[in-house]
């Protein structure tokens, strides 16, 4: 059994560890990683050491690919109708959706979502999120939204649904 790293989600989107006897460091990818409960992987130092390297904090950042229907509309626009949108991705912590350019909407935003997943209960959940990025594709535009508050009653249900059942048996 080779020593734990642990590896830390940087701001690049990918997990850093240093060797802790030639301090070198390393990224990974959350790709890399496999889509289990306890994820890790074996890693050869160049120095020799090898270590199992476990991403902390991987299941609140990994983003399932998906194709699921929403809705959205800005917060200080209530009672008024959702604009549709697809859902492109999805974790616990965010979601990146495509929608008609709204105009109005821009970064530091806050919408009101609406995901409706296609779980066995089709669970249907309402965030709200920060919009962190807006880029627009024609007459189509892509949100980076993530989730506010960080943790809530949306958390074990996109937990599951991203990462798998607690059994290990994953949904990918
Ligand atoms: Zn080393």
């Amino acid at each position: 059994m080779d020593p734990i790293l642990q590896a830390y989600f940087s701001n690049r989107r990918s997990f850093v560890s240093i060797c802790p006897s030639c301090k070198q460091s390393y990224e990974f990818s959350p790709d890399c990683f496999p889509r289990t409960p306890r994820p890790s992987v074996r890693h050869e130092c160049a120095c020799g050491r090898a270590f199992s390297v476990v991403p902390v904090g991987l299941r609140s950042c990994y983003r399932k690919p998906v194709n699921l229907m929403g809705g959205l509309r800005k917060q200080t626009d209530a009672g008024k109708i959702q604009v549709p949108c697809t859902i492109l991705d999805i974790s616990p912590r965010g979601l990146q959706v495509s929608t008609e350019a709204i105009k109005s909407v821009v970064v530091n935003d806050t919408v009101v979502m609406t995901i409706v997943l296609d779980d066995k209960t089709r669970s249907r959940l309402t965030v709200q999120c920060l919009v962190r990025r807006k880029m627009l594709e024609g007459p189509m535009m892509v949100l980076g939204l993530e989730i506010t508050p960080a943790v809530g009653a949306h958390t074990d249900i996109l937990t599951t649904y991203t990462v798998g059942e607690p059994n290990g048996h994953t949904t990918l």
